[in-house]
């Protein structure tokens, strides 16, 4: 037998509205003193009445237009109806027959095809509220709930069983949870709850799939196709991170296999992830299903929207995370790993792009006085070569800069500016500091926050003086200077200063003119 696991996502995203679905209560994630924020609507008392939030609303329609899905343009609000302690109206305020977004898709990396790209199909998205927090205290026979996330905008997007394991359940969560934060309509964070993936598993059957047809008879009609049915699928929730959810479905997926190599039959059945077994256990299975009585929520009015109104969301989408990977890839050529660091971490790509263009007007400025000075640069492409000796010092000292300051990598907390490092890049880039020299001015920069050029003063490190690096400016100059050379070893001390001095000039001044003479003798004697 040959199975092809077939799995479909369904991901919760709490919204980042200042206030709750329905009411005003505020909407903070953060709030550690339980039953806060609450009122009458999300309390659910008799007599009040919702209202829904306009927001909450856009940013539905947001993450659809960004993941290309078609927009409903009537819908309404429904209520699924069942019990639980979480949830006091008795029911939750959903979607069901029309959900705001529908048929979308969102392409993940894929090394199988030969695009690079697999789009997997998004069935729909939907608004809907969040429920309040059980707590369930051990050793005690009572729990506790927390409403205070009771009424809390939820968006639900279902996908359709197109990932076929865990590799790619991870890429998607991955993108989409990138794509909800660069358009800032979730803080997407699973530890915090604030993203829920749940994933659905089933096994096809394959084998009938590869019908091989001989030589012989291919004068006949070619087989029907033979197309294979999905097999019984399993839910899996209570997942909090995205690599515990690409773990589950590889569990999953061996625990099936097993199952079905043994004989055996999967049971439709909805099982949880327990982390510290790296294993699904049954929760419930299908006989306990419910039926929500879905029906049209009578006390919200349904939603229209004009093309305009669409239109209008869509002039308002950020770049999202594909457009910048393409967009760093071309304006800065940088390689594919960096792109990646730079995309997901966005603040650090956003501190790169302002430092970027500092080094551009320093690039255009440093030609410019080379025209004027009648000399042509003698590096064409100075940006490109700034934008990526740039790169190269974030990406490999920013991590340690930081956890040396005790910070993760946390951009706001740095206190280089983009203007001082653009700067230290450019003394970096005419030699007027040594590697080492670079490292040490960045650590005091971000410790003090000051110019390079003033720590450099400081530090006297604005004078060349690291004898590995005056070394090699010495042996170039002797290389250069053969003529000079040979008169300094006839005993002409007159070639000696000449040579100093052609070691100074390209120091551009820098270099320790005592250690300059040391070295030249020493080499020439
Ligand atoms: P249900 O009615 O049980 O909620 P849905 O048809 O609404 O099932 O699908 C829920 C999720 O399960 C979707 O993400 C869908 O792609 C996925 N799914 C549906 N059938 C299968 C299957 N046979 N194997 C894996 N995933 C499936
Ligand atoms: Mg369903």
């Amino acid at each position: 037998m040959k199975y092809k696991p077939v799995i479909g996502l369904e991901i919760h995203a709490e919204l980042n509205t200042k206030t709750k679905m329905f009411c005003d209560s505020l909407n903070d994630p953060d709030e550690k003193h339980p039953n806060i924020n609450i009122c009458p609507i999300c309390l659910s008392h008799p007599g009040t009445l919702p209202v829904a939030n306009e927001d909450a609303v856009k940013k539905v329609i947001m993450a659809g237009l960004a993941l290309n899905c078609q927009i409903e343009r009537d819908t309404f609000f429904e209520r699924k109806n069942y019990f639980y302690p979480d949830l006091p109206k008795g029911y939750q305020i959903s979607q069901y027959q029309k959900p705001l977004c529908y048929s979308g898709e969102l392409k993940i990396k894929s090394p199988s095809t030969s695009s690079g790209f697999k789009a997997i199909r998004i069935t729909r998205i939907h608004l809907e509220e969040d429920a309040g927090r059980l707590y369930h205290l051990p050793d005690k026979n009572y729990s506790l709930v927390d409403f205070n996330r009771a009424g809390v905008p939820l968006m639900e997007l279902v996908t359709e069983p197109d990932l076929e394991s865990g590799e790619e359940v991870r890429k998607f969560a991955e993108e989409l949870q990138l794509i909800l934060r660069y358009l800032g309509v979730s803080d997407a964070d699973m530890e915090k709850g604030q993203m829920r993936v749940e994933v659905n598993i089933s096994l096809m059957d394959v084998s009938g799939e590869k019908l091989e047809v001989s030589k012989d008879n291919s004068h006949l009609s070619p087989p029907t196709p033979h197309v294979s049915k999905l097999g019984t699928k399993v839910e899996v929730k209570n997942i909090n991170s995205i690599k515990f959810a690409a773990d589950a479905v590889d569990y999953e997926i061996r625990r099936q296999t097993e199952l079905l190599e043994a004989g055996e039959k999967v049971k439709q059945e909805t099982r949880g992830w327990d982390e510290k077994k790296g294993e699904t256990y049954l929760m419930r299975s299908k006989e306990e299903a419910q039926d929500y009585r879905y029906f049209p929520e009578p006390d919200l009015p349904p939603l229209h929207f004009e093309d305009a109104d669409i239109e209008d969301i869509k002039s308002q989408l950020p770049e999202l995370p594909q457009q910048r990977r393409t967009r760093f890839t071309k304006r800065y050529g940088l390689s594919e790993r960096y792109v990646e660091i730079f995309v997901v971490n966005k603040q650090l790509g956003d501190y790169y792009e302002h430092v970027a263009s500092e080094l551009d007007s320093a690039a255009k400025d440093y030609h410019l006085r080379k025209e004027l000075e009648g000399a042509l640069p003698d590096e064409p492409h100075i940006s490109g070569k700034l934008h990526s000796i740039a790169a190269n010092y974030i990406i490999t000292e920013f991590p340690t800069l930081t956890s040396s300051l005790g910070q993760e990598l946390d951009i706001e907390g740095l206190k280089i500016s983009p203007e001082a490092f653009a700067e230290l890049m450019v003394l970096i880039f005419h030699k007027e500091l040594s590697s080492t020299g670079a490292k040490t001015v960045l650590k005091e920069m971000a410790e003090t926050g000051l110019h390079p050029e003033q720590i450099m003063k400081e530090k006297d490190l604005s004078q060349v003086s690291d004898i590995s690096e005056l070394e090699a400016s010495v042996d170039k100059v002797i290389v250069d200077n053969p003529k000079a050379v040979e008169d300094y070893k006839r005993g002409k001390e007159a070639s000696l200063k000449f040579l100093i001095g052609m070691v100074m000039k390209g120091t551009r001044g820098r270099a320790n003119p005592q250690l300059v003479e040391e070295i030249l003798r020493k080499t020439l004697s």
